[in-house]
């Protein structure tokens, strides 16, 4: 019953707690909590750190749940990176959640292994028993699908059970099921959306956004989609699948238009992806002088030296990145130095607020006197108004992207409006 790595008791230990609890809960009735908290990211840092390093983490992170509970509470290992507690005085759904919340942040704090030291986020699912007629098996799986749901909506994340997640998990797992026949068809398409130069309108490439409109469920979103594949492993068919669309699509654009596409966070801890993003531009014809990827900071922070080396392989083969969403999340300055960024995208949350809210402003004029500084060229995102591109580029900031220039449309669409904007802007220099 005692996991010997952490010295914590095992399932088998958790079970036997719970089932004790419940018949003393039969004679003196009150609720109680059971809390599954997974460690997100541990397995890529077990497997680039080492066992004894993952170990090392496990470990720690089995001391400061027991120092950050009472002494009513059990902890237990259930699982190579999910441990389980049982509260006993934990009355409540809102309890149980202050709870979770003090134990993610307890569990994010820096972990030292060697020399160096990692960070993780946990997400946590938690159950209450509320009712006589509940059982051991039935509080833990209830506490497994929270813990399910806080992994879905995007981990370091805190869910009590309510009967209306099982509904939530049965439509995910139907989603899932058709996303993969959609992937095999070749179904999801890429989009492409306008980014322009603030000053004159004209157009600078495109970034090519997945779209899916399923047979049965219609369209969804790729605010859905896409993290689903990431959790469900379809993300590096996907992005192969939608990379030779836009990659086939781009080829036929002037050369002077180019290609902006997004690599999610998984794709910077696996090592083939240059080397496969490469392939398949080179398959379509595309230079890959006219393809710019896309990364997040999140991709970045789990394994710094692999998504170096991505990195640097596709600089070397001519590809310029561009760092996305830059402002929101795990922002940090060191980073810009650190990776050889060519262009930042400033994230839309600033410039929808960009008019009536002085500190955005502060933060966009900061962010644009930094690249110039570096030498880093800067696009805004979620450009909606003329007054926000007027001021946009009043600040400096010579790109742009946004509904005001265009949503993004279809390839085919999106060779029309090229061949209409070229056609004006030619008209326009024989005019001039
Ligand atoms: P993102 O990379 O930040 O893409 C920009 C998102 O902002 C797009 O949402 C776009 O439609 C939306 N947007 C553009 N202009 C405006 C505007 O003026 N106002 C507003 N309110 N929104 C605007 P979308 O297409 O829903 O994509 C959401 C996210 O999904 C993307 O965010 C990206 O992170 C991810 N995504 C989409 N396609 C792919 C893909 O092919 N691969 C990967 N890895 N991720 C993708
Ligand atoms: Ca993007
Ligand atoms: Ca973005």
């Amino acid at each position: 019953m005692t996991d010997r790595l952490t010295g914590l008791g095992t399932r088998a230990r958790l079970k036997d707690k719970i089932a004790r609890l419940i018949v003393e809960r039969e004679a003196d009735p009150a609720p109680f909590a059971v809390a599954i908290v997974d460690l997100d990211g541990f397995k890529p840092i077990n497997d680039l750190y080492g066992r004894t390093a993952g170990d090392g983490i496990l470990k720690q992170a089995a001391l400061r749940l027991r120092a950050a509970l009472d002494g009513a509470s059990t902890v237990t290992r259930i699982g190579a990176d999910e441990f389980a507690i049982l509260a006993p005085m934990v009355f409540s759904a809102s309890a149980a959640r202050q709870l979770a919340t003090m134990l993610i942040e307890v569990l994010s704090a820096p972990y030292d292994i060697g020399a160096r030291s990692v960070r993780l986020t946990a997400s946590v699912g938690t159950s209450i028993y509320d009712d006589m007629a509940e059982t051991t098996e039935g509080l833990i799986g209830k506490a497994e699908t929270a813990l399910y749901e806080a992994r879905r909506v995007g981990r370091n994340r805190v869910v009590v059970y309510s009967p209306e997640l099982v509904e939530a998990v049965h439509s995910v797992t139907r989603i899932e099921q058709a996303l993969r026949r959609a992937v095999s068809n070749g179904e999801v398409e890429p989009h492409f959306q306008p980014i322009v130069a603030l000053d004159g309108g004209h157009l600078l490439g495109f970034e090519a956004l997945a779209r899916w409109n399923d047979h049965d469920l219609g369209p969804v979103s790729p605010g859905l989609f896409i993290p689903l594949a990431e959790e469900r492993g379809i993300m590096p068919d996907l992005s192969r699948l939608l990379l030779g669309k836009a990659a086939d699509a781009a080829r036929n654009w002037p050369r002077h238009l180019f290609l902006a596409f997004n690599l999610s966070p998984e794709q910077l801890v696996d090592h083939s992806t240059a080397r496969e993003v490469l392939e398949i531009s080179a398959r379509s014809g595309l230079d890959p002088r006219r393809l710019e990827v896309e990364i997040t900071e999140t991709g970045l922070m789990s394994q710094p030296e692999t998504a170096a080396t991505i990195i640097g392989e596709f600089k070397r083969a001519g590809v310029r990145i561009a760092l996305d969403d830059f402002g929101t999340g795990q922002s940090s300055l060191g980073r810009l130095r650190d990776f050889p960024f060519d262009k930042l995208k400033i994230d839309r949350s600033f410039i929808a607020s960009i008019l009536n809210d002085r500190p955005s402003e502060h933060i966009v004029k900061a962010i644009l006197a930094m690249c110039a500084g570096l030498g880093i060229g800067a696009v805004a995102e979620g450009i909606e108004e003329r007054a926000q591109a007027k001021r946009l580029a009043e600040l400096g900031c010579r790109m742009g992207q946004g509904f005001l220039y265009g949503r993004a449309e279809s390839a085919i669409a999106t060779t029309d409006l090229i061949q209409s904007r070229e056609s004006r802007r030619l008209a326009e220099l024989k005019r001039s």
